[in-house]
């Protein structure tokens, strides 16, 4: 089973994708990598989606990246009666401390260092900023406001309080629990939210002591300030452009994920852009035109994901919202434009044998008739920087290490296989030219590069380059063994 398209796609599970037939046609629709927002849902809900994934994992064959996406230092408020509560222009409404359930009049705010901090005049808003309410007099538990523009308010909608600086950590006493919980069952990604400083990220990185990679997500201000820092820090960057584009003027958004991307291509580090990629699709099956614009732009800027939240988690139409990003890719990478803009924006700096090695096979697969780049890589660094290069041909990344083939899964263009260790070359190419067969990429009279490090199973050791023939009888027969 392969992809047609280089882009990834990320899916967070939820309500709407909670049973294992949903989550498979996610799979089978396009999901490469499957989002565990650990805001939403208890630790049985998120093992039991875990587990589901995992059995696809099985069932199918293909590794799968699982990411858990810690809810950090958000603000969200209580629940309500009845799930959500209708607030009108001009309204009072209260946030406080009691956790009986909310209604139209007032709602539980759960963190007591906000109200510490708020001072009439403030500005509190809801929901990724579509409700605005002005904090009119506040005390150590309430905040009384008025609604400048209502809406619904529902179950743990987000709050953010532009105007005020918080003194929160990064990792709340619930982000402790939930990293643990997340690294015992096994996930593959930590997504860090409202993270402000490298240390925020290294913090994490000491919890998950190498059980998870670690994934900044960026949406404060400061942490745009300090990006270069950050990523030097981190295994991966979200574009959390809901909270971003509330925390920053919204406007500023799309400059903020183009340099960012570069950025990311850069360090060979995967980027994943997110948040209202396909807003509408929570209530209809047809995406808006700026929507699938919104989804283009991010490929044409050369992405390595693009993510789906409500739209797959809580929506009408998960299947469908999967199948356009889908197509919205395949339409895209078709376009000679597209390849233009990868190629003018490819890195040129190199300064290791794996940098030449990987260079030189993407010319050489680009040269002459090569189906497929083949990656032996053990930590999954060389396959990442064959990621960066963004070849014309597809790129299968083999490694021995489960947690290495999963977490690949993420970057842009890999088609990751689980292998049995090899200890010689030619049987690395055997392995290869099999799995490159068995894809799909190459039929026998084909030829794929292969690369790999002597001696094998040693991390960063990139040094081997071959153009080899998908026939077996061809591959024992040139190693003259
Ligand atoms: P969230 O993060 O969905 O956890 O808020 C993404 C974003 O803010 O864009
Ligand atoms: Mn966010």
């Amino acid at each position: 089973m392969r992809r047609h398209r280089n882009v990834k796609i990320v899916a967070t599970l939820g309500p709407a994708s909670d049973d294992y037939d949903v989550v498979r046609k996610l799979f089978e629709a396009g999901a490469d990598v499957f989002r565990l927002n650990m805001s939403h849902g208890g630790h049985d809900e998120i093992r039991a989606r875990h587990n589901i994934i995992r059995d696809i994992e099985r069932d199918t064959g293909r590794p799968i990246a699982i990411l858990a996406d810690l809810q950090g230092p958000k603000l969200r408020c209580g629940t309500f009666e009845d799930d959500f509560a209708e607030i009108e222009d001009g309204q009072k409404f209260r946030f406080d401390l009691d956790d009986a359930p909310g209604d139209e009049t007032r709602v539980q705010l759960p963190h007591k260092e906000i109200f510490e901090a708020l001072e009439a005049g403030a500005t509190l808003l809801v929901n990724d900023g579509k409700l605005r309410l002005r904090v009119d007099a506040c005390g150590p538990d309430f905040a009384d406001c008025t609604v400048i523009t209502g809406g619904t308010i529902s179950n743990r909608k987000g709050v953010n309080v532009p105007d005020v600086v918080l003194p929160v950590a990064a990792l709340s006493e619930k982000d402790r629990k939930d990293l643990e919980f997340v690294c015992e069952l096994g996930v593959d990604w930590l997504a860090l939210s409202f993270v402000q400083r490298p240390s925020d990220v290294e913090e994490a990185r000491e919890l998950a002591r190498g059980r998870a990679a670690i994934l900044s997500k960026i949406e404060k201000p400061a942490a745009v300030d300090a990006f270069d820092a950050i990523l030097a820090v981190s295994d991966g960057i979200m574009v959390a452009r809901g909270d971003l584009g509330v925390e920053c003027p919204v406007q500023a958004v799309p400059p903020i994920q183009k340099r960012l991307t570069r950025k990311c291509r850069a360090a060979a580090k995967p980027v994943i852009v997110a948040t209202q990629m396909l807003e509408s699709m929570i209530e209809s099956p047809m995406p808006t035109r700026a929507e699938v614009s919104d989804v283009a732009t991010a490929i044409y800027e050369g992405a390595d994901a693009v993510m789906l939240s409500a739209e797959s988690a809580a929506g009408q139409y998960p299947i469908e919202a999967v199948q356009t990003m889908n197509a919205v890719a395949e339409q895209v990478e078709g376009d000679t434009t597209y390849r233009e803009i990868i190629e003018a924006s490819r890195h040129a700096e190199r300064s290791t044998t794996a940098d030449g090695i990987v260079a030189a096979a993407r010319e050489i697969a680009e040269t002459a008739d090569i189906k497929a780049i083949c990656v032996f890589s053990h930590s999954g660094s060389t396959a990442l920087k064959v990621s960066r290069e963004r070849p014309r041909v597809p790129i299968i990344t083999l490694t021995p290490v489960t947690e290495t083939a999963r977490r690949i899964v993420l970057s842009w263009g890999v088609h990751s296989v689980l292998t049995q260790p090899v200890e010689r070359f030619k049987f690395a190419v055997v392995s290869a030219v099999r799995a490159a067969k068995a894809s799909g990429f190459a039929g026998s009279e084909d030829q794929v590069v292969v690369t790999a490090g002597i001696p094998f199973n040693v991390a960063g050791s990139t040094n081997i380059l071959r153009v080899a023939p998908c026939d077996e009888r061809l591959i024992f027969g040139a190693e003259g063994d």
